[in-house]
């Protein structure tokens, strides 16, 4: 969806606000996919000469830990308050990018802030202990080869000197 802040500025009396909904599940992320329609709101205030917009964006990704592999998902909120001046929208080198209608493509935009937000790697939880080098299930596992077999070494070396 486009934003006419051209015309916001050119023709402003209140501020203007709109939810959205876009559809990002075709969009390439990294490490991660977001299938679900992601939700937005965004609020255009004008102060003096500048207009503040206010954008939020929530969006549930999808991803494999990490670590042990396993299907996960979280939902991620992102925040964000941009100034704009009515000449931002001809400058190439101004924050946000414009159409040369002096439009903004709030999907766009949204898709921009959520690669930043969401980290590439991601983890089931910040203490998962990823998988058993020998079972290759989950840690904790059940098989206990690994520390198990170092056990029996070491006594054995033990045996060997008594
Ligand atoms: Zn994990
Ligand atoms: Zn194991």
């Amino acid at each position: 969806m486009l934003l006419d802040l051209k015309r916001i500025f050119g023709a402003y009396d209140a501020p203007v606000t709109a939810q959205l909904t876009f559809d990002l599940s075709g969009e390439d992320f990294p490490g991660y996919a977001v299938p679900e329609p992601v939700r937005a709101s965004v609020t255009a205030t004008l102060c003096g000469h500048v207009l503040e917009l206010a954008l939020t964006v929530e969006a549930k990704a999808v991803f494999e830990c990490a670590r042990c592999l396993a299907e996960c998902e979280r939902l991620f909120s992102v925040e964000r308050v941009y100034s704009v001046r009515e000449a931002d929208l001809s400058d190439p080198d101004a924050e946000l990018f414009f159409t040369p209608e002096g439009r903004l493509d709030l999907r766009e935009l949204a898709y921009t802030e959520l690669v930043l937000e969401i980290p590439s790697v991601l983890l089931c939880s910040d203490t998962c202990a990823g998988l058993c080098p020998v079972c290759g299930s989950r840690k904790p596992c059940s098989c206990r080869h690994e520390t198990s077999g170092f056990a029996d070494e070491r006594l054995s070396v033990l045996k060997q000197l008594l």
